[in-house]
């Protein structure tokens, strides 16, 4: 059996974790990282499992086999220096986005002595369709077709555009062999001027309850092409982690992708 502690085991995603974890007998989950240890210096008992803030999470992430991270950007900070040494010999999964360069830096440097995988969408489909963005991409050039990428979620969302959005729109851009940075143009608004070629736009439709849309517009002078995803339940992410999870406990250290686990 592998065990899993799970960063920001109150929220959202870490919830569907816990509950699909539940149903499985290869894993199971032995406690979690959140704001609050409510009753105790480190760790409470929360149903089952005991739960640990950041800074005083080195003892529980050290009964791990796994840590699986869906937080916030300071959350995702926070675990990596509360638990420090103990992560070493373990696994780690990362799905939170919107993390700052210097954290995206610390789990380059943590891959050279632990497994990390990180992933803006766990999803097979979304996997799928990033391979597609980049084949798309490679074959209709920037002068005659234009990429818009579209996305919506939930109100409670706080990063923007979402991390999957960037991932299409590296994809893209890596088809079209140009760095995101260069290329990458956030919402317009007000007095643009006409679009220049070779732009990848972003927009992020923010509202109610959607747990996850993208759309990748490819424009041209006559035809269109749309490439959409639309994920129908955050158990599809939660899944995905928890394979991700599994497949990547006893690896070698190194920096992996879902499309390693997935085969893509
Ligand atoms: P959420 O707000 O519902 O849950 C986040 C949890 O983390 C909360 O319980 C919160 O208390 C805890 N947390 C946040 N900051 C913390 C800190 N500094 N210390 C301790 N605990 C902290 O959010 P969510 O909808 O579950 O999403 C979490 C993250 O996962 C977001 O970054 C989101 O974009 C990302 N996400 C990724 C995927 C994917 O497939 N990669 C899918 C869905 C969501």
């Amino acid at each position: 059996v592998i065990d899993i502690v799970v960063s920001g085991i109150r929220g959202r995603m870490g919830q569907t974790l816990v509950r699909l974890a539940g149903e499985r007998t290869d894993l199971r989950i032995v406690g979690g990282v959140d704001r609050e240890a409510v009753g105790g210096p480190a760790a409470e008992p929360y149903g089952s499992t005991r739960i640990a803030t950041a800074d005083g999470c080195g003892a529980l992430v050290e009964q791990a086999d796994v840590v699986i991270d869906f937080s916030s950007a300071e959350g995702t900070a926070a675990l990596l220096a509360g638990a420090g040494d103990a992560l070493q010999g373990r696994a780690l999964v990362v799905g939170t986005t919107g993390l700052s360069g210097e954290t995206t830096r610390a789990l380059e440097e943590l891959a050279s002595s632990v497994a990390v995988l990180t992933a803006a969408n766990f999803s097979v489909g979304v996997n799928l369709l990033l391979g597609l963005a980049e084949q798309v991409a490679a074959a209709l050039d920037g002068e005659r077709f234009d990429v818009e990428i579209v996305e919506a979620h939930h109100r409670a969302k706080t990063d923007a555009p979402s991390g999957t959005a960037l991932a299409l729109g590296a994809a893209v851009a890596a088809g079209r062999g140009r760095p995101l940075d260069e290329v990458r143009r956030d919402s317009r608004s007000g007095d643009t001027g006409a679009r220049p070629p070779g732009e990848v736009g972003f927009h992020a439709v923010r509202g109610g309850a959607v747990i996850g849309e993208h759309r990748v517009l490819f424009l041209g002078a006559r035809e269109t092409i749309e490439l959409r995803h639309e994920a129908l339940d955050r158990a599809v992410f939660a899944d995905g982690a928890l394979h991700a999870a599994a497949w990547l406990a006893g690896r070698p250290p190194g920096r992996y992708k879902m499309k390693h686990v997935l085969g893509l």
